[in-house]
Order: C-alpha cells, then sequence, then structure tokens
C-alpha cells in the first residue's frame, strides 16, 4: 500500500518529510509494516513551493482505514494551517498508479481537478484541505517511477529546540565529507568552506546526508558530531538524478527544465545586480547572483565556444544549473603582432584571416591566439544554489 503527502509545512516551520517520518513510526506502532520512504522532489519551477517541491510517500503492508486516519490525524495536529500557502492533501492507494502523474507534476504542470480524475479512477482514499493543492504533490509521490534513485539519510531535531541554532561539531562534518565524497555530496562545500547538509530554518531537519546508496550515507553519518537526534530517515529519492530534464529539441516552454547543445552567440556580460547573461545558439541564458562564484566561469566564455546546457527555462531566458564546455573557441590576441618582414605594425585582415602590415606587403595567415584559462569539462552552480533534482557534477 501506498501513502502519499504533501504541502503540510510554511516558511515558518515543521517540514513534510518530518511529518512523513511521524506518521511511519505510528503506522509501525499500529499494526502496520512500513517497507520503503521515499521523498519525491517535483517541478522546481512551480511558484507556490515552500523550499524544495518536495512530496512523501510511505510504502507499508496494513490497512487503508488506519493509514488514511493516522495520516488525518497528524495533519490535523501538525500541518501549518494558518499559512496561506499551505494546502495539505494526503492519498492512500492499494497499489501505485500508473507514473504518467508523477511525470507531469515533475517535469510541467498539473491541477488539483486532474489530480482527483486520477484519484477516483483508481479508487484511492484521499483528502485534501483548504484548496486542496496537496493532493498534486501527494499524488505524484505514490505514482513515481525512479529509473535513477539516489538516497538521503534526514536527521530531525528534539522538538524542544525547533528554532534554536544548530549544535554540530563543523570539523566532524568536513570530515564525514572528505571520507565519502562522491559517494556522497552536499555535505561540505569544498569552495566556500563551509557546511551544506544543515540547514539554518526552523524546521525539524537537523542535518541531511546525500549519497548514491543507504550504506553509503550510513558511513557517512558515522563520522558526524551533532546535538542529539530525535530520529531519522534514509529516503529513497529522485533527487541528483536531473529527472526533472527534458531535451529542447521541440523548443522551449515557460516553467520546465531542459539540457540543450549549442554555440556561444553573444558573450557574457554582467548586468545590474551582479546577474551574468550570454546567448547560445540566440536562446538568452542568466547565470543569477545567487550562484556566486559560478558566474566567474561564466564570465570566461568568449563566442564560438560549444557548450551542453542544462537548466530551466523561466521569463523567457535560461537559468543555467550546469554546462559542459565540449569544445573551447580559440580566442585571438588583442595586440597585433610586428610584420616579420619590416618590423612594423599589422592590422587584421578580417576575422580567421590573419593580419597585413601596413608598412608593406607582409602578411601572417596564422590567426594568433592566446591560451584560455577555462579548460573542457563540465562547470555547476555552488551546492547551495544547486536544485534539489539537478544531478551533480560528481555523479556524471
Ligand atoms: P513541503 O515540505 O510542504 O512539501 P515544498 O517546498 O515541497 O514544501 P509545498 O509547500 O509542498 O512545497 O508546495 C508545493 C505545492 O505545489 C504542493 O501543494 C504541491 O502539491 C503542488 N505542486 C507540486 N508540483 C506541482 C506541479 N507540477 N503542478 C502544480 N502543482 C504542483
Amino acid at each position: 500500500m501506498f501513502l502519499g503527502l504533501d504541502d503540510t509545512d510554511s516558511p515558518d516551520g515543521m517540514c513534510t518529510t518530518y511529518l512523513g517520518a511521524l506518521i511511519a513510526q505510528a503506522l509501525a506502532e499500529r499494526g502496520c509494516v512500513v517497507k520503503n520512504m521515499r521523498l519525491i522532489r517535483l517541478n522546481p519551477n512551480v511558484p507556490w513551493k515552500t523550499r524544495g517541491n518536495a512530496g512523501v510517500c510511505i510504502e507499508f503492508d496494513g490497512d487503508v482505514r488506519i493509514a488514511s486516519q493516522t495520516a488525518g490525524e497528524f495533519i490535523d495536529k501538525y500541518a501549518m494551517f494558518d499559512c496561506e500557502n499551505t494546502n495539505p492533501g494526503f492519498v492512500v492507494c492499494e497499489t501505485k498508479p500508473a507514473p504518467d502523474f508523477y511525470y507531469q507534476a515533475l517535469r510541467g504542470f498539473c491541477t488539483v481537478e486532474e489530480a482527483k480524475a486520477v484519484l477516483d479512477s483508481i479508487g484511492a482514499v484521499y483528502r485534501g484541505y483548504k484548496n486542496c493543492r496537496g493532493l498534486i504533490g501527494a499524488l505524484a509521490a505514490v505514482s513515481a517511477e525512479l529509473p535513477d534513485r539516489t538516497y538521503e539519510y534526514l536527521a530531525y531535531r528534539d522538538p524542544a529546540v525547533f528554532g534554536t541554532p544548530r549544535v554540530y561539531d563543523a570539523a566532524s562534518v568536513k570530515r564525514s565529507a572528505e571520507l565519502t565524497f562522491p559517494h556522497c555530496w552536499d555535505t561540505w562545500d569544498f569552495a566556500a568552506d563551509k557546511p551544506v547538509c544543515i540547514p539554518h530554518g526552523k524546521d525539524p531537519v537537523l542535518y541531511g546526508i546525500r549519497g548514491e546508496s543507504r550504506e553509503w550515507v550510513e558511513k557517512a553519518v558515522s563520522y558526524i558530531d551533532t546535538e542529539a537526534v530525535s530520529c531519522f530517515v534514509i529516503w529513497e529519492t529522485n533527487q541528483g538524478t536531473d529527472a526533472h530534464i527534458l531535451s529542447a529539441d521541440s523548443g522551449f516552454a515557460e516553467g520546465r527544465s531542459y539540457w540543450f547543445d549549442g554555440s556561444v552567440t553573444e558573450a557574457p556580460k554582467t548586468q545590474r545586480g551582479g546577474h551574468v547573461s550570454f546567448s547560445v545558439d540566440g536562446v538568452v541564458c542568466y547565470a543569477f547572483e545567487p550562484t556566486k562564484s559560478f558566474r566567474n566561469v561564466v564570465r570566461k566564455l568568449i563566442e564560438g565556444d560549444k557548450l551542453t546546457v542544462f537548466g530551466s527555462f523561466q521569463n523567457g531566458v535560461m537559468h543555467v544549473e550546469k554546462f559542459c564546455l565540449r569544445h573551447a573557441a580559440e580566442k585571438e590576441i588583442r595586440v597585433s603582432p610586428k610584420c616579420p618582414v619590416c618590423g612594423g605594425r599589422m592590422t587584421s585582415a578580417g576575422k580567421g584571416k590573419g593580419y597585413k602590415c601596413r608598412e608593406c606587403s607582409g602578411r601572417v595567415r596564422e590567426v594568433a591566439c592566446t591560451p584560455r584559462d577555462i579548460t573542457e569539462g563540465w562547470y555547476e552552480v555552488p551546492p547551495d544554489a544547486r536544485r534539489h533534482l539537478a544531478k551533480p557534477v560528481c555523479r556524471l
């Protein structure tokens, strides 16, 4: 059986994964056998998400009535109903629905009416609260298929300390990252020398360790020293898989994420606010200010560079998540060479055509190039600017 849950938290607290953990504990106490816990990220471009647009699915053996009563009881007790943007929903179904609704919620947009039509057609037990939008994420979570999957060990805080600063030994977190990377990622940001796995908000999460298997995330956790953990779940997830990315072969639609190949047609320019824009085959791409050091790499691109670009298409431009510099164009030197015949100053004979001498008839056919200070390969935004769904370069 599958219990899906979404949209229970607000920026002021709670977290749907924590509620999922509490419901799973209660189901076990009430005679059900919990078999798997899934954390499913959905379209990162939906405007009404609280943080990372996640729904959860609990796979269990048990009874529909117990599951729906338990979900209702815990939502009533813990969901942040006062927040206008919190619209919880849960679904319980005996068999896994077809994955179509999941893919639509992951890569595009869905309506509550569409979710209810699917739920009715499969005879699911469900309940939506307020505007019922949470039913979308709850149904998508139970319908998800994960051809590629990763794991996240989420440790939750003691409720008595919610809202207070998290207590942890930073050196132990860094050591954990050093000993488990690249099997685990997003534990420590080595460039900025700060933890990535520890959130700052009022939510119940103490830390989240992401990795390629249950064994690796458990190993990473074994090195970490923190305040008391009240409970934890190892979630199976679509995070870090690029599952949200579509091919741009048939064009770009607003609010969806794509990859495409092309050449830089307009060199990077820094805009007001520190955002860096450039064009690839005429498609306007942005590395926005929050992507910090990633912008320095983007600024090194020149016209003619061949790229593979990944990102989301919002407000008519690509928000770049990562790119591969497949072929670096040659960069002509700015100062023209001296004439090998008379030693006079030469001028360019046209783009890519070498130089001619102003004084005599001397010509140089080769274009003089200066070495590029960027090497071919993959570049990505720093961990705290990366989408949960984006596949980190260490997994490519
Ligand atoms: P939470 O931890 O509560 O899940 P969140 O950041 O994941 O926080 P939500 O508060 O769940 O965001 O808000 C996202 C809302 O958008 C949910 O109601 C979810 O059902 C809905 N939603 C998710 N994906 C889509 C989609 N593709 N189209 C329309 N609605 C969506």
